[in-house]
């Protein structure tokens, strides 16, 4: 009973909900295991371009949510296994300064997920989730659904094989993200294997997967990170799922915990 992938109230887009509320509601829910795994702060040369600029906690933040990261695991050290990490963004063009920051700070955490949430366009920087609207844009930028969702899949794939230095995050994060609006935009032909095309890279690099019930909780999504015939095809190919609510709520704990094949974690 593990959840890999909870947010925090250092999430500039979630919720106050404070550490002592996500841990008694993962005490409740019976998880043995939890990981909190916040935004980390985006490269300070990378512009963030969701209007609000809130994708990611701050630089000036940070040291803060570590401190109080650590704090919660010890307090609840004789009831759960707490780890501290992060969601890092894998950012084309600013691996030097990911690494940079994975160096100085990886050693402090114990788990982490690497994910991809930007994508650079013929014009513009795109995050992929932020609204169906933005997602429009990214598919006018991009020149169709089809080059968007090859690009996306790219990305995911040099995120696995990128050289991160030796503190990269263990796990992919919510490797089909790019599905979060497919009621509305759906997806092209053969976009199953291009993602599949990702799991050898997965394997190759030792890394695990995010296995993420909240796209199950979006109205245009409806199916986890990855839906259950890419999470059986990663298993057989012998990577290791772990189960994330990616919950930026405590209420959110748990999401999708029915669709995701319990089999396979
Ligand atoms: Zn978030
Ligand atoms: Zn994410």
């Amino acid at each position: 009973m593990r959840d890999g992938h909870i947010h925090s109230p250092f999430c500039p887009h979630g919720s106050r909900d404070s550490f002592d509320k996500y841990v008694e509601k993962a005490l409740r829910s019976g998880y043995r295991t939890i990981s909190f795994t916040e935004h980390a702060p985006l490269p300070a040369n990378f512009e963030d371009p969701v209007p609000g600029k809130d994708s990611a906690m701050s630089m000036k933040d940070f040291e803060n949510y570590l401190e109080t990261v650590n704090k919660v695991r010890d307090l609840y050290k004789t009831d759960i296994t707490i780890h501290p990490g992060l969601e890092v963004d894998y950012i084309q063009g600013y691996e030097r300064e990911i690494r940079d920051f994975l160096d100085e700070y990886g050693p402090h955490l114990s788990d982490s997920i690497l994910s991809v949430h930007f994508l650079k366009g013929e014009s513009f920087w795109h995050c992929i989730d932020y609204s169906p609207e933005a997602f429009r844009q990214a598919v006018d930028d991009f020149g169709g659904i089809h080059s968007l969702y090859s690009a996306y899949f790219r990305q995911i794939r040099h995120s696995a094989s990128a050289d991160l230095g030796s503190c990269k995050p263990g796990r992919v994060g919510h490797m089909t993200l790019i599905r979060k609006f497919h009621h509305l935009y759906p997806s092209p032909e053969g976009w199953e294997s291009m993602a599949e095309e990702s799991l050898p890279l997965i394997k190759c690099s030792t890394m695990e997967l995010d296995y993420n019930g909240a796209g199950m909780m979006k109205e245009y999504c409806t199916e986890p990170y990855p839906p259950s015939f890419i999470a059986l095809k990663a298993h057989e190919t012998g990577i290791p799922l772990v189960y994330g609510s990616d919950a930026h709520t405590a209420k959110g704990m748990n999401a999708g915990k029915e669709l995701i094949r319990q089999d396979l974690l």
